[in-house]
């Protein structure tokens, strides 16, 4: 265990349990990583505030210059009040609201990037009304199935994302009688946790044909978003703790056929924020079952979703004892089957009190936190704090 150091340790058996822990120097190592492999091409970084809204993280990834990817009006009114730029400030989502269009419209954001005709068209109303011109990317499906949990692909056709290429005919002749808006650049975003880079690679190459198909129609965009979705390594955070990022970025800067002056954007979320938070439970009580014995600790599915919601596996550490191993399925306190962190899993010989910790929680970890069971909001913590 390379992460925790003894005096944090020491620290934790203090501190009220269930809470998030942040490692702010992970975090700061991989910004920079981020920051000097995207500089080598010039490409700009729009950090996806969905994976973790903490003030604190946002400020951090504020200082390094980042722009930010928003979904919701709520997200960009946080980001707005931690200082981001709305020059560098995208807004997704299939069902945006008139509130948050307006919104948005209001703080002048770089980009909406549209999902739908009717999206478009009531942009271009609210835009007019506000004798503005909204600048647009188009949200393009490329049809790539990325090898990822089905509930995070996002970039085939049956998913609700995205426009589909069949639709590109009609849409762009519908941009042509749309006055309030302009067509700066086309968007795409295939899935989340892609470990395999071959599905960046194809992505590449839709993208390339696409541009193709625009420029027959005499179109050039100034800049091309290829999202986000890099995946890390959950069974072995402290090997790769800096996902490989010039790898990675490298790989985009290969393949991508660019037109002159045509800028890459990329929106990473849980690349740069999922290896930095760790969820610290106290174990409650071990019991036997039939075939296992239960570890039940005092976090669960409130504090951390992902394991019940897209059954995610997350690394479980014993920070407190160091006996022989056993085997314990570890299970939160929540009134429901799902609510387990793991099953059948090694650990040294586990007892009450005793502080686990579960790893590569930053990215939707906390934010994900809901009141069911009126259990109170987790708290968290910073190594530069303790
Ligand atoms: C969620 C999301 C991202 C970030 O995805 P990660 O897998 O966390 O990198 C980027 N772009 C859009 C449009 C998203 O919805």
């Amino acid at each position: 265990m390379i992460m925790f150091k003894e005096s944090a340790i020491h620290k934790f058996r203090k501190l009220p349990t269930p809470f998030y822990y942040y490692d702010v120097s992970i975090l700061e190592k991989t910004l920079q990583c981020v920051s000097e492999e995207a500089g080598k091409y010039g490409y700009q970084i729009h950090y996806a505030v969905k994976a973790n809204a903490n003030d604190k993280i946002l400020k951090i990834i504020r200082d390094y210059g980042f722009g930010v990817d928003c979904v919701s009006g709520n997200e960009i009114a946080k980001v707005m009040n931690i200082g981001f730029d709305p020059e560098c400030t995208v807004f997704a989502g299939v069902g945006k609201s008139d509130w948050e269009i307006n919104f948005a419209l209001d703080h002048n954001i770089f980009c909406f990037n549209c999902e739908s005709k009717p999206e478009l068209e009531v942009i271009n109303e609210f835009a007019g009304k506000k004798g503005k011109i909204a600048p647009i990317a188009l949200r393009i499906n490329p049809n790539i199935n990325p090898a990822t949990h089905h509930y995070i692909t996002t970039g085939i056709e049956e998913n609700k994302f995205g426009i589909s290429q069949w639709e590109l005919d009609n849409i762009l002749s519908l941009l042509k009688n749309l006055e309030n808006v302009k067509l700066i650049g086309l968007h795409f975003h295939i899935g989340s946790q892609i470990i395999d880079l071959k599905s960046f690679k194809s992505l590449c190459m839709s993208v390339n044909q696409i541009q193709e198909r625009f420029i027959k129609y005499q179109i050039i965009v100034d800049h091309i978003n290829v999202g986000g979705g890099l995946g890390i390594n959950y069974e072995d955070p402290d090997k790769n703790t800096i996902p490989d990022f010039a790898e990675y970025f490298g790989l985009f800067n290969n393949l991508l056929e660019l037109r002159p002056k045509q800028k890459v954007h990329f929106e990473l979320g849980r690349s740069i924020i999922a290896q930095c938070g760790s969820l610290i439970t106290r174990v409650l009580y071990i019991k036997n079952g039939v075939k296992t014995k239960f570890a039940i600790v005092d976090a669960g599915m409130t504090e951390l979703l992902r394991p019940a919601l897209y059954q995610a596996y997350h690394r479980i550490e014993n920070l407190t004892s160091y006996g022989k191993s056993d085997r314990y399925d570890v299970v939160g306190p929540i009134c429901e089957s799902s609510d387990c962190f793991g099953k059948y899993i090694e650990l040294p010989e586990t007892k009450r009190n005793d502080l686990l910790a579960i790893r590569s929680v930053g990215a939707y970890g906390e934010i994900m936190a809901f009141r069911y069971n009126l259990r109170d909001l987790v708290k968290s913590y910073y190594s530069d704090e303790l």
